[in-house]
């Protein structure tokens, strides 16, 4: 087993990640920004390091710092959670050119899934069904680029090939916007993200977004640990997931999450992943894969009892995967709640000192924070303070559940977007389940 890790990361991921190494007798040592030296995992890890000022790019996302510490406390490998560094193949490949493990997919994966189009090629290849477009990036030969969109057939999306986070996109829904669409796109991407390529895709209107958990090991083995639904969004981003995804077939779950497995073998795939797929009129289509733990990770975890960051650590330590396919087993429902710093009307950062924190509890709830009275939320990186999720046999009493949860959670002195959830959790259209991915939005009346 790894005697001594790095967690690069800070907040709620770092914590869960930091309990697992508990666990499993693994020595710790975080690392952390100068505003962060209260973090709970900081006070809980073996070591500590400080790697920079409170800016993420001049602490988190700085390369030489974190590797540093990795080599000054004797470390051997480094976990880099979600966010941050995780999916940066230039990292990973540093980290394992330094002699350390980096916990998670070899870089040329990393490389590979980080830019969609040559995702979606590999995935094609792979058998994995993919949404119609073009195929490649767009050059500048606007008539081939019309000719494709017609072929196409409107609306469809211009995305950023390196994009990520819910930007770079833009929905066309007539030639006349395609040219200026196209360019728009493309110079967006090039300075949000340092890659200017642009594809095509077909807009599904009122798809659902369901993703596949994977597991693959260095001997060659791939489970996967079914889907999640995630199509709570705003703005693209995550707000509730569930898993099962209301509706869906054991055997649609069982061919999909095989397929989403044989594609992990052909890649030769190492460490947890995520399919993330459209899903419309019966059909999926694959979007991008994330070469990472996931926020959500934990509604797989209660529905199929998995520990995946303690399979992620395995794996990292060589060890072959602790399940073969047939030992996974889907019982009950399990839903999770971000809970963001935010004001829960505008939407706007809430940063400060939380005075009174009471943390639910009971059967079936799981609440995966870092924060406690009086501790400081800084400006300065993601408004995600915790995630609270329960689980119970049917889907209706898991959200029965996360109410009384909600009710009990007590956050005083800054804002949240606990209202929101109670909100949403008592809209009767969520409580039957099958929502698209606008329909929050649109119940936000954007
Ligand atoms: P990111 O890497 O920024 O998360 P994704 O490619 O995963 O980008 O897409 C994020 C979200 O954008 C999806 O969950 C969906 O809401 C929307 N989206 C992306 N592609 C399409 C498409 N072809 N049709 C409709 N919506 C899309």
């Amino acid at each position: 087993m790894l005697s001594k890790i790095v967690i690069a990361n800070r907040g709620e991921i770092a914590l869960r990640i930091l309990r697992a190494c508990r666990e499993m007798g693994i020595k710790t040592v975080a690392v952390h920004s100068s505003v962060d030296r209260d973090l709970k995992h900081v006070r809980l890890a073996d070591e500590s390091v400080c790697i920079g000022p409170p800016p993420s790019t001049n602490s988190y996302l700085n390369i030489p710092a974190v590797i540093s510490a990795a080599e000054v406390t004797d470390a051997v490998a480094i976990h880099p959670g979600y966010g941050f560094l995780s999916e940066n193949a230039d990292f990973a490949e540093q980290v394992e050119k330094s002699g350390f493990i980096f916990i998670g997919p070899r870089p040329e994966t990393i490389r590979l899934m980080g830019d969609k189009v040559s995702a979606i090629a590999a995935m094609k290849a792979a058998g994995i069904p993919c949404v119609l477009g073009s195929d490649g990036y767009l050059d500048d030969d606007m008539e081939r680029n019309v000719q494709l969109a017609r072929e196409i057939g409107y609306p469809v999306i211009i995305k950023a090939a390196g994009g990520g986070g819910g930007r770079g996109m833009r929905v066309v829904r007539g030639e006349a916007a395609l040219p200026n669409a196209i360019a728009l796109t493309r110079s967006e991407a090039g300075t949000a993200f340092g890659n200017s390529n642009v594809y095509m895709e077909k807009y599904l209107e009122n798809p659902r977004h369901i993703e596949f958990q994977v597991m693959a090991d260095e001997q060659g083995n791939a489970i996967h640990l079914g889907e999640r639904d995630c199509s709570m969004q705003r703005r693209h981003q995550k707000i509730i997931e569930e898993a099962p995804a209301p509706g869906l077939s054991k055997n649609t779950r069982n061919r999909m999450g095989e397929l989403c497995a044989q594609a992990c073998r052909d890649i030769k795939y190492r460490g947890a992943g995520t399919f993330e797929f459209l899903y419309e009129n019966g059909e999926f289509y694959f979007i991008e894969m994330n070469t990472r733990l996931q926020v959500e990770h934990p509604v797989t975890e209660f529905i199929t009892g998995v520990d995946i960051v303690r399979e992620q650590l395995n794996i990292a330590a060589g060890l072959p995967l602790s399940y073969q396919q047939k030992d996974i087993r889907f019982t009950g429902h399990a839903m999770e709640c971000r809970i963001n710093a935010e004001d829960p009307d505008t939407f706007m950062p809430s940063p400060g000192t939380i005075v009174r924190y009471h943390a639910p509890g009971g059967p079936g709830v799981r609440v995966d924070t870092h924060i406690y009275s009086g501790y400081h939320v800084p400006p300065y990186y993601d408004s995600l303070i915790g995630k609270l999720i329960t689980y119970s046999d049917m889907r209706d009493s898991t959200m029965n559940r996360m109410l009384i949860a909600l009710d009990e959670m007590i956050i005083d002195g800054i804002k949240t977007n606990i209202p929101l959830h109670q909100r949403l959790l008592n809209d009767a259209n969520f409580r039957t389940g099958s929502l698209d991915i606008h329909y929050l939005e649109k119940k936000l009346g954007y």
